[in-house]
């Protein structure tokens, strides 16, 4: 896969974990609880994940929702601040 193609797919691999635990990326930037940097830096740590194959289908079981990230997602602690500071 090409760098961009990559990253993209990642971006949205992003998206989806933040969704299952009811966060919503560009929101947080919008509101100013994450910068644009912070998120850029998320997507390097998230395109150099192990295991994105076992994510999608960890991303599918919890589709419904869910209070914790995997313990393989390399933005866990991010996005569980995230969520625990609302
Ligand atoms: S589990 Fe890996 S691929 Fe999935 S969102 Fe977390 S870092 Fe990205």
């Amino acid at each position: 896969m090409k760098d961009d193609a990559h990253r993209a797919y990642h971006r949205h691999l992003l998206g989806r974990m933040a969704d299952v635990l009811g966060l919503d990326l560009e929101l947080e930037t919008d509101i100013s609880r994450l910068s644009r940097a912070q998120l850029e830096r998320a997507v390097t740590r998230c395109a150099g994940c192990p295991d994105p194959a076992g994510c999608e289908l960890w991303l599918e079981e919890h589709a419904a929702g869910t209070d914790e990230a995997p313990h393989l997602c390399r933005n866990k602690s991010l996005l569980e601040h995230l969520r625990e500071s609302y």
